[in-house]
C-alpha cells in the first residue's frame, strides 16, 4: 500500500524492526521506574555516523543520544516480538514509538533532536558509573566518523596508526571499568557506546591481535 492512502498503522513492525527509538526527556520516567533498563540501551556518542530522517542522510550525529538497543547484531529493537510483531513494553514505549505514524511523519520530525536525553541525565548524580562517562569521553571522545571514512578512503597508512592508538585506549579503558566494576556487555553500551574499532570495520578496517593490542589493517579500499 502506498503511504498516501494508508490512514492507520498496518502493524507490520517494519519501523520496530529498523531500529529501537531515541529517548527524550519524557522517557526519563520510564527509565527511573526500571521500566526501560540501562542494560537495554546503548548509547550513539557525538561523531558518530547516524541516519538523520531530516535530512535524509547518514551524518555525524552532532550530541548523544541514547537508544534502546538492538538484538544480538541487528538493530531491530530488543523489544519487538517477531512472533506477534507486536512490543513487550507497548503500555510502557518511549515517546518516538508513540507518535510515530509511517504514513504521516510530522510529529516524529517534530521531535528529531529535540530533548534528547544523554548519558548523564540518565545516571543518577551519585551515579559511581558517572565519573568513568566523563573520563572516557575526555581519554577517548569519539573521532567526526565521517572525517575518518575519507581519510581512510583517500590515505589510509596517513591515519591507521592514530587510529590503532586511540582503539587500543578505548579497549585499555573498557578493561580497566569491567575489571574494577564487572558490568555486563550491555550496560557497557550504554556506559560507553560501541568501541571504535567495530565503527571502523564499516569502513573496511580490520583487526588482528597483538602482544602490544589490538592492530588495525585495511582490509579493503572503503567506496561509499
Ligand atoms: S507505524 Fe508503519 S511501519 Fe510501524 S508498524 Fe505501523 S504501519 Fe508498520
Ligand atoms: S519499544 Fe516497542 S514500539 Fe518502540 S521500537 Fe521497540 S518494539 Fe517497537
Amino acid at each position: 500500500m502506498k503511504k498516501e492512502q494508508q490512514s492507520a498503522c498496518l502493524r507490520c513492525g517494519v519501523c520496530c524492526q529498523k531500529g529501537g527509538p531515541a529517548l527524550h526527556g519524557q522517557d526519563l520516567a520510564l527509565v527511573s521506574g526500571g521500566y526501560l533498563p540501562m542494560e537495554d540501551l546503548i548509547t550513539i556518542r557525538r561523531g558518530e555516523l547516524a541516519y538523520n530522517p531530516l535530512s535524509g542522510t547518514i551524518e555525524p550525529v552532532l550530541s548523544e543520544l541514547v537508544k534502546i538497543r538492538g538484538t544480538s547484531q541487528e538493530w531491530c529493537c530488543c523489544y519487538y516480538e517477531p512472533a506477534s510483531k507486536g512490543c513487550s513494553i507497548y503500555g510502557n514505549r518511549p515517546l518516538a514509538c508513540g507518535v510515530l505514524k509511517c504514513w504521516q511523519p510530522e510529529e516524529t520530525l517534530a521531535l528529531v533532536g529535540k530533548d534528547l536525553l544523554s548519558r548523564l541525565d540518565i545516571l543518577d548524580d551519585d551515579d559511581p558509573l558517572r565519573p568513568l562517562v566523563l573520563e572516557h569521553e575526555r581519554l577517548c571522545p569519539c573521532p567526526d566518523m565521517r572525517d575518518v571514512e575519507k581519510t581512510l578512503s583517500e590515505q589510509a597508512d596517513n591515519i591507521l596508526q592514530s587510529l590503532e592508538d586511540k582503539v587500543n585506549t578505548d579497549l585499555a579503558f573498557r578493561d580497566r571499568v569491567v575489571k574494577k566494576f564487572n558490568p555486563p556487555l550491555s550496560l557497557e553500551l550504554f556506559l560507553f557506546g560501541r568501541p571504535l574499532f567495530q565503527l571502523l570495520q564499516a569502513f573496511g578496517v580490520a583487526v588482528s591481535e597483538s602482544p602490544q593490542g589490538l592492530k588495525l589493517i585495511m582490509r579493503r579500499k572503503f567506496i561509499r
